[in-house]
């Protein structure tokens, strides 16, 4: 059965999508530590990072550093904390997290509420900036 976020890259379930290329898929988190906390996917549905093929990983670390910069230059933070955890999707996926210190990006914290509009103008926003 395909993963939620295989659905996602198909258009299948919808999504703040920030960008794509031949290989990856970069769209913002649902339930985000930050505003801008963003997920970076290869297509290919691989669970674990470290199972990919060298060539995809390449691809999805510069493919996410791309996104990164954008993320940085739309959301005020001091830099993009960067994070792997994969317990809850078998999907590869990195998360950016726009942070100012380290509990910003504790995932055993109470995630924020956003409206889908403050998700879609993030969204928009950091697009602005690739
Ligand atoms: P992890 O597997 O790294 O523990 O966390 C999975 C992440 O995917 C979580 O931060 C969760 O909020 C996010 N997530 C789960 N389902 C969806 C979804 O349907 N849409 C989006 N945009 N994010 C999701």
């Amino acid at each position: 059965m395909a993963t939620i976020f295989t659905k996602i890259i198909n258009g299948e379930i919808p999504c703040h999508k920030i960008a794509e290329n031949e290989s990856c898929f970069a769209f913002l988190d649902i339930n985000p530590l930050a505003i801008g906390h963003t997920l970076v996917v290869p297509k290919a549905e691989v669970d674990y990072i470290f199972a990919l093929n060298d060539d995809t990983l390449k691809e999805l670390t510069l493919f996410a550093k791309s996104i990164a910069l954008a993320v940085e230059k739309a959301v005020p933070c001091q830099r993009i904390g960067v994070a792997v955890i994969g317990l809850e999707v078998p999907h590869t996926h990195i998360h950016l997290v726009p942070i100012n210190n380290v509990s910003d990006i504790n995932f055993a914290r109470p995630k924020l509420k956003l409206t889908n509009e403050e998700l879609a103008e993030t969204a928009a926003a950091i697009r602005a900036c690739l």
